[in-house]
């Protein structure tokens, strides 16, 4: 059998990090098992779903390395998912029922207080044709449910039902179709609930594996009766751990500061994301990789938890910084050039040690190559005019630093911070940064003579 995957957005917001990690886990196991993965824009909610998220969540999978195979779109498939309803009302599988969100909620309650489980209790099943004609006579329009497979003669008498699958990251499973409601699948208005075009699109897409987040878990007990009822062959199905906000909330599309657009946009690296949006929440540590694929082999639906994992910015960040630390300058040599970062691959090593982020290599640039205001205290001006006269001649290599500095010790008594801190202070600018034996190469002779001489100049 072909192996196919989907990810399937609702195109309501930018993705976040929850939906990265089910975009990754189905990106990886189509990787694993040379399988085709298809983008599908759940879109059937046409108030909320715009082109303009959709484009969006195609340029945040791009900039995660994901690359679908196929679009699709759900708005484009409403004729195929009314096909599909006809043939399930021509089966008695979808039945029309006219009560508003209060009749429900007071059936509901009336239920509660008789110690029953608040699950519809199928009364529209037992309308007659006329009194069906008379609700629409009143302007009533249906809502349609899906009779669940859940009794063996009498509808109104469900029996324990256990509808179980092996799934492919918590093994056994089972749902009990007499604990759910009759699934409504299509609103008053026509328009129709995700939960049949998924399967319908499932079906017709020649999709292997379902792969997405616990949450669905109840939703595969009814999906499976659909695919059941449809005569179609039902796919594998796959539910993993969803991760959850510092907060310990579910994330949302809501909160735009965590979207992987404003992430990227703060300078975390795709990577990064991709490394820890994928491996937090299984047993394997949470680490920086070179490249997506490195993910793609470490993926094992079996090592990833059952609980929901916390997902912190604050470790992104630093998983980022560390991701940076250890990128070839191959794999950011068109970003380097993009944000005018010169010096090569010499320059790339000397500072992707000592960056957050990219951009910050542009800064330790400017550094380098000036012009820069040289921060001096009264007290080192000597010092710095001893270091201008000790500075050695070009050419110089990585070397060139610790010999300069050595002198300059040996002759001045300094040591440790009074040493290096004035020469970093005046060289750069600033306290911290890249090593200053990396970087110094790229200060070159004239620019240092220049930094360490300003103050003699005031
Ligand atoms: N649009 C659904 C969601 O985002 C897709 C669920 C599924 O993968 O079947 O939750």
């Amino acid at each position: 059998m072909s192996v196919t995957l989907r990810f399937a957005p609702s195109p309501t917001g930018r993705l976040h990090p929850g939906n990265a990690r089910t975009a990754l886990f189905n990106w990886f196991f189509a990787r694993r098992h040379n399988g085709g993965y298809i983008l599908r824009f759940d879109d059937t909610d046409q108030a909320r779903s715009t082109a303009e998220f959709a484009t969006g969540i195609e340029e945040d999978l791009a900039w995660l390395g994901i690359h679908a195979d196929r679009v699709e779109r759900q708005s484009s498939r409403l004729a195929l998912y009314a096909d599909a309803a006809e043939s399930l009302k021509a089966a008695g599988r979808l039945y029309p029922c006219y009560e508003s969100a209060e009749e429900l909620e007071r059936q509901r309650k009336r239920r509660l207080a008789r110690g029953l489980p608040p699950v519809y209790d199928r009364r529209a099943l037992k309308l007659t044709q006329e009194e069906r004609a008379a609700l629409e006579a009143q302007g009533r329009r249906p809502h349609w449910r899906f009779l669940l497979p859940n009794f063996s003669a009498d509808p109104f008498a469900p029996e324990r039902t256990e509808t179980s699958w092996d799934d492919v990251f918590r093994g056994a499973q089972s749902v009990d179709l007499a604990s759910l409601s009759d699934p409504v699948l299509v609103r008053e208005d026509g328009s129709f609930l995700y939960t049949l075009p998924s399967v319908v699109d499932d079906r017709d897409m020649g999709v292997s594996h379902v792969i997405r987040g616990d949450d669905h878990v109840t939703n595969t007990g009814v999906q499976l009766a659909l695919f059941a009822a449809l005569g179609a062959e039902a796919p594998a199905f796959g539910h993993h751990n969803l991760l959850q906000t510092e907060a310990g909330e579910g994330f949302s599309k809501r909160y735009e500061a965590l979207s992987l657009a404003a992430l990227r946009r703060e300078g975390v690296e795709a990577l990064a994301l991709a490394a820890y949006a994928s491996l937090v929440g299984t047993s394997e540590a949470v680490r920086p990789v070179t490249c997506l694929d490195e993910l793609a082999m470490l993926f094992d639906p079996k090592k990833v938890n059952r609980a929901a994992a916390r997902f912190s910015v604050g470790e992104l960040k630093a998983l980022s910084a560390r991701t940076l630390a250890q990128l070839s300058y191959e794999a950011v040599a068109e970003r380097l050039r993009e944000a005018k970062v010169g010096g090569g691959e010499a320059f790339w090593l000397a500072v992707r040690g000592n960056i957050d982020k990219l951009a910050d290599a542009a800064l330790w640039w400017r550094v380098a190559s000036g012009p820069v205001e040289p921060v001096v205290a009264e007290e080192d001006r000597d010092f710095l005019a001893r270091a201008a006269e000790l500075l050695p001649e070009e050419p110089w290599d990585e070397n060139t630093w610790g010999e300069w500095t050595d002198t300059l010790k040996a002759q001045t008594g300094r040591r440790g911070k009074a040493l290096f801190m004035p020469l970093r202070r005046a060289l750069t600018g600033f306290s911290a940064g890249p090593e200053l034996r990396a970087l110094l190469p790229f200060v070159g002779r004239p620019n240092t003579m220049a930094r360490l001489c300003a103050p003699c100049r005031d």
